[in-house]
Formats: C-alpha cells, sequence, structure tokens
C-alpha cells in the first residue's frame, strides 16, 4: 500500500537506483518534482505549499571512465564541472557543458543541453550513449543508441515528465581543457540586419572556432531623461550586438597576464552588479551583462566554459519571458527577424518589456539532423516583463504572453523551426 501524501517527508534524497523506485511508488498518485541538485525553486511546477520534491544530489558519483572508448559512466546527480575534472586526468572532457558550476548530468541531458560548443558537438543529450532511468510507475528501466530507442528519445529533453534519470553513459572527447588556450574573435554591430547576417555566416562556417556566440541587446529608452536646452534625452539606451569565436592559439605569457586582469574585472562586475538594486542599478547590471560580450583576448577553454558563472547570473534578475528556438539554417534569418520584429512590436505598442535580448549559436545535432535533414541555429530571446500594471491596457501578462507565444507558433510551423523548451 503506498504512503499518504501527508506522510511524506518534504524532499527525498535517494542514494541509488532502489531508493528512486520506492520513493516513486510510495509517492504515487502525486507526481514527484525532480531536480538535479539543490532546488532552485524558480521553476516550480506544483503549490509551493504541498509539492513532493526529490533531488538526485546525493547520487553524484563518477562511476567509471573507459578512457580508451571515451566513455564515462556517471550517477544522475553527478555535476558536469566534477566529470569534467575526474575526465582531464584522463586527458578527456565532455564536450558540451552548460553555464554554470552546479549543473547535473540527468538535469542536463534532460533538459537536451546547449552551449557555445555545439556547433561541434550538438545537445549534451546528442553525447548520451544509455541510461538508466525510473518511470513514472516506478519501474526501473535501461535504455540507449542502440536499445529501446523510442523510449530514450522521449526521455532525453522530457525534463523529468518520461522518467527519473538515475544514471547515465556519456561521450567524451579528447582535450586538455585547461592548456587550451583560445583567443576571441570578436565583431561588433549597431545594426540588427548585419548581426543576423554575420551570425549565419558564422553558424555555417565555424572554422576551428571551438566556441561561438552571438548576443544581441536592445534596453528600451529607460525613464531616465536628462534636461539639454530646451529639451530631454533619454539616458541609458542601449541597442547592439556582438559575434565572438574562440579558436584554438599559443599562450604567450603577456596573454596569460592579461588572461588574470580580465578575470579579476569579471567577477568584480558581476559582484556590483548584484549589489546594484532596483531601477537605479539597472545601467550597472546591463553593463554587466554587456562584459560577457567582451570576453578576454585569451583564455582556457575551462574558463570560457564558465564565462558566464562570474557574472550572468547576478546580473540577469526579475521576471522574463524566454523563447528558445532551433531554426533550419536555410530559414535562420527569416526565423530571428520574424521574432525580433514581433517581440518589439509588443515592446513598443503595448509596452509589455523592457530589455529584449537575444543569444545565437550554431547547433549541429545528429537528432535533429535526422528530423529536418538540416543542420540548425539556436536563437533564443529574453524579454525582461514590465510590472503588470505599467501595461497601457492592463489586460495582464498571461493573456499577453499566449498571443505572444501562438504568434511565435505560428512563425515556427512557417519556417520549419521547432521549439527548445524541454521544460513546457
Ligand atoms: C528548458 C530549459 C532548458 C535549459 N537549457 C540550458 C542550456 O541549454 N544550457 C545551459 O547552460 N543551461 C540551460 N538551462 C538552465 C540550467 O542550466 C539547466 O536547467 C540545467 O539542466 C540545470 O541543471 P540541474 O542539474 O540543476 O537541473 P534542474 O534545474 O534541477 O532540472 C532541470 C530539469 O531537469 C529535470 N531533471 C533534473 N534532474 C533529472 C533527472 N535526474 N532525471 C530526469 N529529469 C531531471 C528537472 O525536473 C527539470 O525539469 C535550461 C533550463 C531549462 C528550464
Amino acid at each position: 500500500m503506498s504512503t499518504t501524501l501527508a506522510a511524506l517527508p518534504e524532499e527525498f534524497l535517494p542514494r541509488d537506483t532502489a531508493d528512486v523506485v520506492r520513493t516513486v511508488r510510495d509517492s504515487r498518485p502525486q507526481p514527484l518534482t525532480v531536480y538535479g541538485g539543490e532546488p532552485t525553486g524558480e521553476d516550480e511546477l506544483g503549490p509551493p505549499d504541498r509539492r513532493v520534491v526529490l533531488s538526485l544530489r546525493r547520487m553524484n558519483r563518477v562511476q567509471a571512465v573507459d578512457a580508451d572508448a571515451r566513455l564515462v559512466r556517471v550517477q544522475a546527480g553527478a555535476r558536469l564541472s566534477d566529470i569534467d575534472r575526474t575526465l582531464g586526468a584522463h586527458g578527456l572532457g565532455l564536450p558540451v557543458v552548460g553555464d554554470h558550476r552546479e549543473i547535473t548530468a540527468g538535469g542536463f541531458a534532460a533538459v537536451g543541453g546547449l552551449s557555445g560548443a555545439s556547433h561541434r558537438y550538438g545537445m549534451f543529450s546528442d553525447n548520451v550513449v544509455s541510461l538508466e532511468y525510473v518511470d513514472p510507475e516506478g519501474r526501473f528501466g535501461t535504455c540507449g543508441r542502440a536499445h529501446h530507442t523510442d523510449r530514450f528519445r522521449r526521455i532525453l529533453g522530457s525534463g523529468g515528465r518520461a522518467g527519473i534519470i538515475t544514471a547515465l553513459t556519456l561521450e567524451a572527447v579528447e582535450v586538455d581543457k585547461d592548456r587550451t588556450w583560445l583567443t576571441s574573435d570578436a565583431h561588433r554591430f549597431l545594426d540588427f540586419d548585419t548581426f543576423v547576417e554575420h551570425s549565419l555566416a558564422e553558424i555555417v562556417r565555424p572554422g576551428d572556432a571551438m566556441l561561438q556566440v552571438g548576443r544581441w541587446v536592445d534596453t528600451a529608452p529607460l525613464r531616465v531623461s536628462r534636461p539639454v536646452g530646451t529639451g530631454n534625452i533619454q539616458l541609458g539606451t542601449v541597442r547592439f550586438g556582438q559575434w565572438s569565436s574562440l579558436h584554438p592559439t599559443a599562450a604567450t605569457p603577456s596573454l596569460r597576464a592579461r588572461r588574470e586582469l580580465g578575470a579579476r574585472a569579471r567577477k568584480s562586475l558581476g559582484a556590483i552588479a548584484s549589489a546594484a538594486k532596483g531601477p537605479a542599478g539597472m545601467p550597472v547590471r546591463n553593463a554587466a551583462a554587456g562584459a560577457l560580450m567582451f570576453a578576454p583576448k585569451v583564455l582556457t577553454l575551462r574558463d570560457a566554459e564558465y564565462l558566464a558563472d562570474t557574472v550572468i547570473t547576478s546580473s540577469e534578475r526579475g521576471p522574463a519571458y524566454r523563447v528558445g528556438v532551433f531554426a533550419p539554417l536555410s530559414t535562420y534569418t527569416a526565423v530571428f527577424h520574424r521574432l525580433h520584429d514581433m517581440l518589439t512590436d509588443h515592446r513598443e505598442r503595448g509596452g509589455v518589456f523592457t530589455v529584449i535580448s537575444a543569444l545565437t549559436y550554431g547547433v549541429r545535432s545528429p537528432y535533429l539532423h535526422e528530423l529536418s535533414g538540416e543542420d540548425h541555429g539556436f536563437i533564443s530571446f529574453t524579454c525582461r516583463l514590465r510590472p503588470i500594471g505599467t501595461y497601457s491596457g492592463k489586460s495582464g501578462t498571461p493573456d499577453v504572453l499566449r498571443d505572444i507565444d501562438s504568434g511565435i507558433d505560428d512563425i515556427l510551423r512557417a519556417e520549419r523551426a521547432r521549439r527548445y523548451h524541454a521544460a513546457d
């Protein structure tokens, strides 16, 4: 007989797969909210007063490395940064890691997992060879590239709904992340059309770039204005983009010194951004986010992979509307323009958003290629929401966002693009 909901603890911390099986069976029919590590509270699905949470943070072992086969077997709660350190001792590394150090293998596989290395290696989930899971009925199973492939695809990227991943076997690549030095080749743009054009050209022909990313930032004119002559000028408007490709280079002593300086500057910008609260702090926070666009001229691959860790988490705050899509390269430009035009139009007409930013890079995913016969560009928009009461129409956020969502679906259907939204 299963345990009553009231008798269940707030949070389960299983130590092995058998614990996960028991927990799922005991909590039925109540669905579990699964976390890879510490619950963040950001993506809560159920009512906050009574959610049954399972975290895999105690199932965090790197179990075996097969250096010859370039494979690593891990428990699902193992952090990518720890797996990467272990692999480093064998001259190996994970091809795709997330942008901060706490991300777990199970959590990343459950969302798909992208990074600036996806133009070479696809999604994190493309690099999963096989996995073990517990399904929503509490049954244990295994699946992989060569067996139960439908189930494998369903679980990868399902955000935990199709099953809880308990262990994974991952492909690694030969790399020394601490001794692979990269130099950043950056191009800046004031004009959105040229930015998109340049991004597509880099995605199509990345050369030997190990990482790539394009960022566009467009802040609405802030309400702060300063009297000049007989009128006022708006302060704080920023509208620019940058494409960065990071190529391998040989590090000279002076370049190493510049790298140290750059790392220190980014850390202090992050700290200033965290401390700068409220509307007055916005220009500071925007500047901190902008710092990411000015990556140091030279840095190691490991530093580059976690560049966002030092600044972005402290600079991106407040409610936001986010959308991420995979656009086939043949319609990449059209998708980017249509999404941008729609979102900026909502800002100009309805005042829904303040800052609109976009991020883009290439994704050479065997899985996506199989679906559409093409490589893809990833395009994501983050639109900061204005507080509800300040909208002109006062129709309320959800209605407006539903309209935006369906507008996006129309664009994606017409352009054969698809959403990247494992958690929905
Ligand atoms: C839809 C989505 C896409 C994201 N994409 C990226 C990205 O491409 N690159 C990036 O750097 N960051 C991304 N993030 C942000 C964040 O880095 C990822 O969510 C990352 O997976 C967090 O890792 P975590 O281990 O803390 O997982 P959590 O935040 O705890 O979980 C992430 C999701 O996976 C589920 N989940 C966690 N563990 C398991 C498991 N063992 N088995 C089954 N399901 C599980 C959770 O229920 C949740 O839906 C994304 C976030 C979301 C919501």
